[in-house]
């Protein structure tokens, strides 16, 4: 069965949609730092509005306790939502109570209201069934029909997400049809030469993506935390770097296939070593089999590729067709340590193919080093999702819309 689409839903004039958008920015003292995931809905939302639909939009926020925390409050974000739509955008206060009920009431047709927080009830995540199913109840009488459109929680059975779709007549919204399409084009026949770049902080959580993609890319370039643990499989000493010495030897198995499959495994040659963890911290550049020959020795901290690595890995991503690019290549959030991150991205505004971001801090990361969406080929909004839906597993928020790997 295919995904079912906005059109499946026939006509949305005068009827309540309730949309499960993915509207987690993240915030600063209350301040929107990223309004990506908020453009990322207005297609969607501008759709429902110009066909007369009344739109009841949620979303979860950051990791409240199944209880109201006004530090996750999506007031801020119903704001920034009104700013971008430039019209109205009314607010309640609560999830499923009166002021949720009043404020649906109170639409007009092509109308936009943002509920609270999801997550301020438990039973948004409960693994309990019936506890999560009972939640969703309580929101089905929000709307006529669901709209399915954060791309960035279809991998989790939540009760607006799986519940939701399975009580109200529902589709996926535009976000998750791009979004799926970009994906499609990663795993089915992509355009050689297909480069996958890996950075970020834990091996661990890439594991799945490195095993099923290792047979269908041409190369994989390893940066950020992980690859200290891939130079040290290579019998190389790192240091105080970020290591995984459980995952040595499940590592040492992907280097061997690599080989015997013919995959260009890269890893970086140099790296940034510093003396501690912080911005200002002193630092060096060492060769990836002498981390530990710096003046800080063994407690230096590999906090960057190197400027040969970075080279290197730009020349590589320039000369594909087709990039993935998942996790930055240093701890970008301090300049010194950015120049890997900007190395590469730079690079992928350079792919004559198609080039995509996916992970939460890989899309901060080149929003905040200053390069402009439309440079890119895809951001995706969704970190886990994208990275599940590339392992081949099944996403439980997708499925529920008929979607079928
Ligand atoms: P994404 O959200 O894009 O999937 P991750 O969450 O896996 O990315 O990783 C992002 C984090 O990895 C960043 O906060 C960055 O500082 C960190 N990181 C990258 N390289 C290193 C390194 N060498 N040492 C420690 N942390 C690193
Ligand atoms: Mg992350």
């Amino acid at each position: 069965m295919a995904l079912r689409t906005l059109d499946t839903l026939g006509s949305l004039a005068g009827k309540r949609v309730i949309v499960r958008a993915d509207l987690n920015v993240p915030l600063k003292d209350g301040v929107i730092t990223d309004d990506g995931r908020v453009r990322a809905t207005l297609p969607t939302l501008n759709t429902l509005i110009n066909a007369g639909a009344r739109v009841v939009v949620c979303s979860h926020l950051g990791r409240p306790d199944g209880a109201p925390d006004p530090k996750y409050s999506l007031e801020p974000v119903a704001q920034r939502l009104s700013e971008l739509l430039g019209k109205p955008v009314a607010f309640a206060r609560d999830t499923v109570g009166e002021s949720a009920h009043e404020a649906v009431a109170a639409l007009e047709d092509g109308d936009v209201a943002v509920i609270e927080n999801l997550r301020f009830h438990s039973g948004e995540t409960a693994k309990d069934d019936a506890e999560r199913r009972a939640f969703a109840e309580q929101l089905a009488t929000l709307g006529d029909v669901l709209v399915s459109d954060g791309f960035g929680v279809v991998h989790r059975k939540q009760a607006s997400v799986y519940d939701l779709a399975q009580l109200l007549p529902s589709a996926a919204g535009t976000l998750i049809e791009k979004e799926l399409e970009v994906l499609d084009r990663l795993t089915e026949s992509p355009q050689r030469p297909y480069t996958v770049v890996l950075g970020g902080s834990k091996v661990s959580d890439k594991l799945g993506v490195i095993e099923h993609l290792l047979p269908r890319v041409d190369r994989l370039l390893i940066g950020g935390g992980m690859m200290f643990t891939f130079l040290a499989a290579e019998g190389n000493k790192v240091g105080s770097s970020l290591l995984e010495q459980d995952q040595i030897e499940t590592v040492k198995g992907y280097i061997a296939t690599a080989k015997e499959r013919g995959v260009d495994l890269v890893l970086p040659v140099d790296a940034v070593v510093a003396a501690s963890f912080a911005a200002d911290a002193e630092h060096v550049v060492a060769p990836a089999t002498a981390l530990e020959d710096t003046p800080f020795g063994a407690s230096g901290l590999g906090l960057d590729i190197g400027p040969q690595t970075a080279e290197q890995f730009a020349s590589v991503v320039r000369g594909s067709t087709t990039v993935f690019w998942n996790g930055p290549m240093g701890v970008f959030e301090m300049p010194a340590f950015a120049a890997g991150t900007r190395a590469v991205a730079e690079a992928l505004t350079e792919v004559d193919g198609l080039s995509v971001v996916g992970g939460g801090d890989s899309a901060a990361a080149v929003r905040q080093l200053g390069f402009a969406d439309d440079r890119f080929g895809h951001i995706s909004t969704g970190g886990g999702a994208s990275l599940e839906f590339l392992e081949g597993k099944k996403l439980p928020g997708l499925e529920v819309l008929g979607w079928q790997q």
